[in-house]
């Protein structure tokens, strides 16, 4: 039974996170009213109990009915801790270097500042783990996700935090091509020795895009006794990447092997609630004022990288300060409009919108997609028929002669009449304002879906 549990779970998770999380899973207990999972650590153990449970519930459900599911971890003996002298002691006498030691962090790569979402919270939780507990928790930690999802964020939030925390810890934080130049740099000057010294006695290595170590020999093979230094003394690594240590090409197998020891944890293309909210936090932070209905189109708009999204922002703010002029929805129509791939997919959505909002406001009013380009004039058909005629304006933003003609009418004054009315109704009626903005998130995540 229990592997059937297993399998059960292998479907309601990705591979990666399957892997990560659930591979060394055991059944500790059994009974009829619950189950007790055994699994590495601690750590882990508050990861899953904050993220996973519902999808284990689930798959428990299903092969052992209602059971309890609860959690557990090895006894094994606790680590003795590091004598606190040692650490004292250490600290006075790095003190005076620890001052010309840069940890090269960005300030605003906080926790505080990062939006958690379903695409990211796997990692956000390993990540605070590791914050909280360097070197015990997950070592090394290796973060991968495409370009701007928050990789070098996350990864400088563990450095901020545990600055914060023990400000006298040495954390550096260092791109692998400036850790790279360096060492050439120190290969050439004959000071290789000063170069160990600096990456050999640090706390925490935070070592970004380490994908681009692939082929550069010289590099793996100083970072490799880099990483063991750390590693054997009990220090925490962290690396990011583009992709995973698998898919990294001419990595050396046993530097392969090291970032696969620790946990591997992946950041996924933010969905349409996190889009909204990263930036509403944004705008909040840069002091832009702009309405929900402008940052949902701009989600919408612009999907898979988050520093776009930022990056559309600031556009924006420049532009209408140019302009004098507020951010309306129009003003982003016509700033991304030009913008290629994404202007072609909202082209996309837009074609496919006119549909769903006929389907969606039939289905809401209880009327027939028919009898919305009949001719009925029953006060039900005909505000749905408005309402309807007023999302295709303000969702797919299409001419009011091309939305007369999906409606079978010839004159597109019924439409603009339409529009007028319903805007009207919104601002007298908070009901149907209501309904409306219900309306249209509704339309606009279909449309996002198919798309
Ligand atoms: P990556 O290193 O993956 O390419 P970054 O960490 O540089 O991406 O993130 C790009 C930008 O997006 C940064 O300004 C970062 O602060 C912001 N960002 C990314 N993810 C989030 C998030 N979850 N919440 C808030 N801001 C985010
Ligand atoms: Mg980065």
């Amino acid at each position: 039974a229990y592997e059937s549990f297993l399998s059960e779970l292998k479907k309601r998770v990705k591979p990666s996170l399957f892997k990560s999380a659930f591979k060394d899973m055991k059944l500790a207990e059994r009974s009829d009213e619950r189950i007790l999972l055994q699994v590495k650590d601690s750590v882990l153990k508050e990861v899953i109990e904050k993220n996973l449970r519902p999808v284990v519930e689930e798959a428990a459900k299903k092969v052992f009915g209602p059971v309890k599911v609860e959690f557990t971890v090895p006894s094994e003996p606790v680590k003795t801790p590091q004598p606190q002298q040692l650490e004292l002691g250490l600290f006075k006498k790095s003190q005076k270097k620890e001052e010309e030691l840069q940890s090269n962090l960005n300030p605003k790569y906080t926790f505080e500042n990062f939006i958690v979402g379903t695409s990211n919270q796997f990692a956000h939780a390993a990540a605070l783990a590791v914050a909280e507990n360097p070197g015990k928790a997950y070592n090394p930690l290796f973060i991968y996700g495409g370009v701007g999802l928050g990789k070098t964020h996350l990864m400088q939030a563990i450095g901020n935090y545990i600055k914060k925390k023990s400000p006298w810890k040495k954390v550096i934080y260092v791109t692998t091509e400036t850790f790279m130049n360096q060492l050439i740099e120190a290969l050439k000057s004959d000071n290789i020795s000063s170069f160990r010294e600096k990456y050999r006695n640090i706390d925490v290595l935070l070592i970004d895009d380490i994908q681009f170590i692939g082929g550069k020999e010289r590099t793996q093979i100083e970072f490799f006794h880099t990483f063991n230094a750390l590693y054997d003394a009990g220090k925490q690594v962290v690396l990011t990447s583009d992709r995973p240590p698998k898919d990294i090409p001419t990595l050396t197998e046993r530097l392969r092997s090291r970032f696969e020891w620790g946990l591997i944890a992946d950041i996924q293309p933010p969905d349409f609630e996190t889009r909204v909210a990263i930036l509403k936090r944004k705008a909040e932070l840069e002091g832009i004022e702009v309405s929900d209905k402008v940052i949902k189109l701009i989600a919408t708009i612009i999907k898979s990288n988050i520093r776009q999204l930022e990056g559309a922002l600031i556009k924006l703010k420049a532009k209408a300060t140019l302009e004098g002029k507020p951010i309306t929805e129009r003003l982003v129509r016509e700033l991304f409009s030009q913008e290629s791939p994404e202007e072609r997919a909202e082209k996309r959505r837009r074609e496919i919108s006119l549909k769903l909002i006929k389907t969606t406001v039939s289905s809401e009013f209880g009327v027939d997609e028919e009898l919305l380009l009949s001719s009925s004039r029953k006060k039900q058909v005909a505000l749905a028929r408005q309402v309807a005629m007023y999302l295709a304006k303000r969702i797919g933003n299409y001419p009011y002669t091309q939305i007369a003609a999906a409606f079978n009418r010839d004159d597109h004054t019924t439409v603009l009449h339409a529009v007028r009315k319903v805007e009207e109704l919104r601002k007298r009626d908070e009901k149907i304002n209501q309904l409306l903005e219900k309306l249209e998130l509704k339309v606009r995540e279909e449309v996002e879906r198919s798309s």
